[in-house]
């Protein structure tokens, strides 16, 4: 039976274990999983967008069943572009709940009732972890290791300079 595409938006500024668990998780439940990086005129993001599809694509690249892609504007029309009918979030803690529900409820509104959003909690090893604090980490030149795989974490040390 086809499961279908969800796409899973985001910033990834950049990708971190945490996105990595949510993308292997939806990979193995749905045909197709759009990893869809938002360019956000709004946001002055640390990398590029190139840089950040970059990212993902590598850390990706054992999926067949994975597209890192980009969108910019409404995640609606994207959505629709694409025939896709569901988004996937990731759930951290009760902090991002409220704003997710909102913009969950609001997608669903705007798109007349067909784009659904579904949630995935995230794995407690990761419920602590955003690309926030890892940017911040590695302002300070301290060890990444931990939070984003090799590859993320050496672009982040050429980014600062050490
Ligand atoms: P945005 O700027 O849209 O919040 P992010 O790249 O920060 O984009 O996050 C994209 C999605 O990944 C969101 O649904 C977010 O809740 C989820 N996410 C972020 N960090 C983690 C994590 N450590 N574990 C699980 N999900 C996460």
């Amino acid at each position: 039976m086809s499961k279908g595409a969800i796409i899973y938006p985001g910033s990834f500024d950049p990708v971190t274990y945490g996105h990595i668990d949510i993308i292997k998780r939806a990979s193995k439940n749905y045909d197709t999983v759009y990893v869809s990086v938002l360019e956000n005129s709004k946001k002055s993001p640390l990398f590029t967008v190139e840089e950040r599809v970059k990212m993902l694509k590598d850390v990706t690249r054992d999926y067949d069943n994975i597209i890192i892609d980009t969108f910019r504007g409404l995640l609606i029309d994207y959505a629709k572009e694409k025939d896709v009918h569901m988004v996937l979030r990731g759930l951290r803690a009760l902090t991002d709940f409220e704003y997710e529900l909102h913009m969950a409820q609001t997608n669903y509104l705007i798109s007349q009732g067909t784009l659904e959003t579904v949630f995935l909690p995230t794995d407690l090893e990761y419920s602590y972890l955003s690309s926030t604090t890892v940017r911040e980490i590695a302002s300070y030149h301290g060890d990444v290791s931990k939070f984003v795989p090799e590859s993320v974490a050496v672009s982040l040390y050429k980014k600062f300079g050490y």
